[in-house]
Formats: structure tokens, C-alpha cells, sequence
């Protein structure tokens, strides 16, 4: 009964301080988990200070991969209005692309203060081609469940129903080798307390003992809200709109990969004593409280500078529309879990490098930029360009031009919707890539 109440008083507490909707359940499902097996809270904060040490042991002169990490979206259904299109799933996959690698469109609105640690993450997502029995997949599952809904209850018990077959959910995809997405009605109808997603943190690296008290594997992965999944659901409207860039899972798959809230998450007292483990994410007392609002500074920082909060940060809970970034202190983070705690996940591609070494990027030209989709690319004299290609932010090709080109200038046209995009061009020497927005 304890234990009950324990859970019950946390999840008001929680309920309370939001004020309002309660957008990822994280936390909560952390101290369930931990309830249920002793220890786990405690193995997820060592494996967080485990990646920090790793971390602390890089060296710069390692090359930097970029980890791409295999996606499947299980769509768990009761209404055909649960049932979300192919379309949104897509739309949801270019928006961690982007978020991920900071090629998202509003990095313009990051305040300049935050300029010098805002960082591409190096992490790409991808629908998963294979299933794992190895055959072709599209990468997205749908399954109709007989459930209204997956919210769970006060004391936080359903929370990992949609991932079990045998609770009308369905079983995950080896959670080692695929991230999993769980896209179910996790809201339900409770007004007192809707969540949007949660996630659990790596809690047990490879050199770990057996019995460190993770939650079974097969409840890895995120799950989310299907009103506030993808970017642009039409149904994030009223309560949901406050998430309608898809950017409640950019902030559970950094949950996933070992973050906490900027704010430190603390229960009681003084707020500005608890933080994230990060260092330069501001401190601050409060989160963001489904508000962008600029002027909220909780903490006094120690430094020479007192930095206003962070509510740009994708782990914090401002709204969808003034989220725009990670720091390099989470970047850091993030890459380490996948070197030291899901090293199976990601599949690692060295991203075309070296190309200075023979080509002076001012030589390429492209314009203009932004574009209506026309663009005129300069090739240099020098260097020979076997193919110029377009890419969207999902990775899939949008047209190619081949031959063996240099001095020239090139008409790129574009027929695609508005967005960012990415030109490369591929020298016998290596690729160079090259950003542009389609208005
Ligand atoms: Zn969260
Ligand atoms: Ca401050």
C-alpha cells in the first residue's frame, strides 16, 4: 500500500505543478518502473554517468560518425481516426531528421545567446527495410485492438499495455536493434492527467551486471499520443496544438537516448538545486508549461552570465512552435548512449569528410537559396562532378543529374513541396552536401 500511495502522491504532485495537461509521462514511468523493480532508477542514473565519462574520454581527433538508427511505427488502433496515415509517419520521420541534425527550419528563432551550444545531433532515423525475420517491410505496422484507450491509470499501472500482445497491444521488434514507436490513444479521456508520450532511459550498459534491475527489453521504445504524432497532425487541435510540429517524439527519443528534462525534474524544495546532468543547459526550477514565453528566467546561473531559461530546448516542455534545439552537452550525451548502452542500434556511416582537402567549398555556388525550387548550381573548374543529387530530409531521392561536369553552371529543377533539402554533389574525390529551402 505503501508503494501505492508513493506513486499516487507523485503522479498528483506532478499533475499539480504542470497545471494543466501533463506532456510526457517519463518521470512517472521511471518511478513505476523502479517500484516494480528495485534498483532500476539507480541503474538508469549510472548508465547516464557512465556515457558522461565516456564522453570525458573522447578525443577530437576521432572521426564523428553519423549513427542512423532503424525506426518501426506500430500503429495500435481502436477508431479509424486512430488508424493515422503513412503520410504523418513520414512527415513524423523528417522531423527527427531535421531536429537531429539541426537542419530544422527555425533554427533562425534559437536566441543568440544559445548560438555557441546549439549542435547537430549526427543521429539520422529511418523506416526500418526488413523486419526481423528479414523480410521487406515498410517499416510501419497496423494493428486494431479492441482497447478505447492505453492511458494509464493514477498509480501508473498500464503504461507498457500497447507494447504487449497479450494486453491488446503489440510486442515490439527486437528493441536492440530496432527503435520502436508506439503510436496508441495514450491520452484517453481522464482530464486530471493526459500524457503525450514517454519513454524509458538506457538503464544498463553492456559491463553491467545481470541483475541491475532494468525493465524487461521488450519494453524499450517510445510511445505517443497519435493526435500530436507526425508533423502537422491535422488532429493537434485544442488541448494537442500545443504539439503539432512533431516534436513530442524529438523529445521522447531524447529520453530514449538518456536526456532529462532541463529543468531537473525536482518534487520539492528549491528547484534550481536539481539539474539535468548537463552542463550547458541553464539551470532552471519550472518548466516551460506549454508557453513560449521568452522572458521566463527561474534560476540565477553561476557563471558571469545569468542565461534566461532555456525554453527552445526540445526537453523542455514549451510548445511545439519556439522548440529548436539540443545543446552540444546533450549531443554528447546522446552519441555515448549509443557507443556504450544501445550499441546495437544505430548503423554507423562515416559522413563524407575530407573534402576540403581538394575543394574549396566557396568554389560551389547554388542560388538562389531560399529558392522557389529552380536552382542554378556553380560547379569549380577543377574537380570533375559525376552526379548532382536532391534529397528531402527522409532520405528518399528526389531527382539526379548525371555526367562529368565542372566550370559550369547547372539548372537544378525541383518540383517539390516547401521545405529543406539537401543538394549533393558527387566528385570522384568524395560528396559534398549542400543544404536548401524550398518556399
Ligand atoms: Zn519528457
Ligand atoms: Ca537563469
Amino acid at each position: 500500500m505503501r508503494t501505492k500511495l508513493t506513486i499516487l502522491s507523485i503522479f498528483i504532485t506532478s499533475v499539480v505543478f504542470a497545471q494543466d495537461i501533463h506532456r510526457c509521462g517519463t518521470v512517472e514511468a521511471v518511478q513505476f518502473r523502479n517500484e516494480q523493480n528495485p534498483g532500476y532508477k539507480q541503474a538508469v542514473e549510472a548508465t547516464f554517468n557512465a556515457a558522461k565519462i565516456h564522453t570525458s574520454q573522447k578525443t577530437a581527433s576521432e572521426p564523428a560518425p553519423i549513427y542512423r538508427i532503424p525506426v518501426v511505427v506500430h500503429i495500435v488502433y481502436n477508431t479509424p481516426e486512430e488508424n493515422i496515415s503513412d503520410d504523418l509517419v513520414h512527415a513524423q520521420i523528417a522531423r527527427l531528421n531535421k531536429d537531429y541534425r539541426r537542419l530544422n527550419e527555425d533554427t533562425a528563432d534559437t536566441r543568440s545567446e544559445f548560438l555557441p551550444v546549439a549542435a547537430d545531433a549526427g543521429i539520422e532515423f529511418y523506416l526500418a527495410g526488413e523486419d526481423p525475420q528479414g523480410n521487406p517491410t515498410g517499416g510501419i505496422t497496423r494493428t486494431q485492438t479492441s482497447r478505447s484507450d492505453f492511458a494509464p491509470d493514477f498509480f501508473g499501472n498500464g503504461m507498457d499495455d500497447v507494447k504487449q500482445s497479450s494486453m491488446e497491444g503489440v510486442d515490439s521488434w527486437d528493441t536492440d536493434n530496432y527503435l520502436n514507436m508506439w503510436v496508441c490513444d495514450l491520452a484517453g479521456t481522464n482530464p486530471l492527467f493526459q500524457i503525450f508520450g514517454f519513454a524509458y532511459p538506457p538503464a544498463g550498459a553492456p559491463n553491467w551486471p545481470a541483475n541491475n534491475g532494468a525493465p524487461s527489453s521488450e519494453l524499450e521504445g517510445v510511445v505517443v499520443h497519435y493526435e500530436v504524432f507526425g508533423d502537422g497532425n491535422p488532429l493537434a487541435v485544442g488541448t494537442m496544438s500545443v504539439s503539432d510540429q512533431g516534436r513530442t517524439a524529438v523529445h521522447e527519443v531524447g529520453h530514449y537516448l538518456g536526456l532529462r528534462h532541463i529543468w531537473g525534474d525536482a518534487l520539492f524544495g528549491d528547484g534550481c538545486t536539481e539539474d539535468d546532468g548537463i552542463d550547458d543547459t541553464p539551470n532552471a526550477s519550472a518548466n516551460a508549461a506549454q508557453q513560449c514565453n521568452f522572458s521566463n528566467n527561474t534560476c540565477v546561473d553561476g557563471g558571469s552570465v545569468d542565461f534566461p531559461d532555456m525554453i527552445e530546448n526540445y526537453m523542455d516542455y514549451a510548445q511545439d512552435r519556439c522548440m529548436n534545439l539540443f545543446t552540444q552537452g546533450q549531443v554528447d550525451i546522446m552519441r555515448s548512449m549509443l557507443e556504450t548502452a544501445r550499441t546495437e542500434l544505430a548503423d554507423e556511416s562515416v559522413e563524407p569528410s575530407g573534402i576540403q582537402d581538394f575543394l574549396d567549398e566557396s568554389e560551389v555556388g547554388l542560388f538562389p537559396n531560399p529558392s522557389n525550387g529552380n536552382i542554378q548550381v556553380q560547379l569549380p573548374a577543377n574537380h570533375a562532378c559525376l552526379a548532382i543529387r536532391v534529397f528531402d530530409l527522409s532520405g528518399k531521392q528526389i531527382n539526379a543529374t548525371n555526367g562529368s561536369l565542372s566550370g559550369q553552371l547547372i539548372d537544378v529543377n525541383t518540383t517539390v513541396s516547401p521545405g529543406a533539402y539537401i543538394l549533393q554533389l558527387d566528385f570522384a574525390e568524395g560528396m559534398l552536401n549542400k543544404r536548401f529551402t524550398v518556399y
